[in-house]
């Protein structure tokens, strides 16, 4: 066994008083500038450093627990940044410096280097959170578009080969609990005790350390992809296409029926796409909240509870079976979403793809003007998929189509289990 692991033999508990560093970095979340605010550290390389609650890369980190348990990683490893900065700078912009208007993302995390060099050279391990780059997306339905004559090459957002050509954004979660809690109207102490308790006691310090007020929680990070010039995006007067997009795997890569995800996403990359090839700016934000924020096994639960109920699967019954087997209609919540929109300093959205009520009143409550809010064509809107896109509509996602009653809701009817089902 390596030297690295038998240090871990002795386990010290996070509610420890000699845990408590009164030396830690001070964090005056929505300073002015990055040196007044402060590093966020939260490398358990130097336990002694950190001022947040929680570690880096999200729900990786229990990969990364796994990787020093079995002697592949070692546990002291300080990241070499060298050439890892932004391909292009981003901000900053007014947001930054309010500290309500960013609550869930460090809007200093992409510059490490620039802006706390003078800690990383005395040895604090201090991370991105960010990360910026510049990427070529090869989609099916975008090869499709372009044959099409929907998307014209022009060699600046679409290559010869069918490719476009986007920046884009990798995003890990910072929450400032404070924040957080106003957002949802909260005590911080009640938001404390009931993540502390809810995620079976995974970090003590949300309840033992009331001096730490950031957290880096165990949950999927997000992606911006960036059609045309990112410094367009803060600019109102330059035409923005958007979409803010919640993750489907199922429907996403693997293109399964059952809903509308994959071809409303493509739908808007195609947007967003030709958005910037006559001038504009196009972005879509592509957010870890598998099944509403429910997860895949109980996703599929409900699909299955969906096609086995009497009278099969139907637009009528859409919500309820989801709500009997999770607890909840959508565990989604959209409060920190419009974060990234505002981070890039977006305050009008020409063109929003999105039928949902929750996200569009979350992005003109944080400030945003919303100008259209597109619904996905109808002939996108694969066959199966009819229940989900009658349901949603019925209870009040935006359309401009006709809207079904009940009867009609009825005979709205989903494909049933096929072989080896009963
Ligand atoms: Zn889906």
């Amino acid at each position: 066994m390596k030297e690295e692991i038998k240090r871990t033999n002795h386990v010290v508990l996070t509610s420890h008083s000699n845990q408590i560093y009164k030396e830690s970095i001070p964090v005056h979340w929505g300073a002015k500038n990055p040196k007044e605010r402060g590093p966020i550290v939260a490398t358990i390389s130097d336990k002694g450093n950190r001022n947040a609650i929680g570690t880096h890369s999200g729900s990786y980190t229990v990969y990364r627990a796994l990787s020093i348990a079995t002697g592949n990683f070692p546990q002291d490893h300080v990241a070499d940044l060298v050439n890892t900065h932004a391909t292009t700078v981003i901000g900053p912009h007014d947001s930054w410096k309010d500290p309500e208007k960013l609550v869930s993302i460090d809007p200093w995390g992409a510059q490490i280097n620039e802006h706390y060099k003078d800690y990383i050279d005395k040895g604090i391990d201090v991370r991105p959170t960010i990360a910026v780059t510049q990427a070529r997306l090869g989609i099916m339905e975008i090869k499709e578009a372009i044959e099409k004559g929907r998307l014209p090459v022009d060699g600046k957002i679409v290559t010869k080969e069918g490719d476009i050509k986007v920046t884009k954004v990798a995003i890990e979660p910072v929450w400032y609990l404070p924040g957080i809690a106003k957002r949802f109207n909260m005590e911080e102490g009640e938001l404390r005790k009931v993540l502390f308790q809810e995620t079976g006691g995974m970090f003590p310090e949300l309840v033992t350390r009331p001096d730490l007020k950031v957290l880096l929680p165990p949950i999927g990070s997000s992606t911006a992809y960036v059609f045309g010039n990112p410094d367009d995006l803060a600019n109102p007067d330059v035409e923005l296409t958007c979409r803010v997009h919640d993750e489907c795997n199922g429907s996403d890569v693997f293109g399964s029926d059952i809903c509308t995800c994959r071809p409303y996403l493509t739908h808007g990359i195609e947007d967003a796409a030709r958005t910037a090839q006559r001038g504009g700016v196009g972005l879509i934000v592509y957010f870890r909240k598998e099944g509403r924020a429910l997860g895949e096994v109980t996703k599929f639960l409900v699909y299955n509870a969906r096609k086995r109920q009497e009278g099969g699967d139907s637009a009528s019954n859409y919500f309820y079976r989801t709500e009997c087997v999770a607890g909840v209609e959508d565990a989604r919540f959209q409060e920190f979403m419009p974060d990234v929109l505002n981070w890039f300093g977006i305050k009008k959205i020409h063109n929003l793809h999105s039928m949902s009520n929750m996200k569009y009143d979350a992005i003109v409550g944080s400030g945003i003007e919303v100008v259209n809010r597109l619904s996905i064509p109808k002939e996108l809107v694969p066959a199966d998929a009819q229940v989900e896109i009658e349901a949603k509509k019925a209870a009040g996602y935006f359309t401009e189509e006709e809207v079904m009653d009940d009867k009609g809701l009825d005979k709205v009817q989903g494909r049933e289990l096929e072989d080896g089902e009963e």
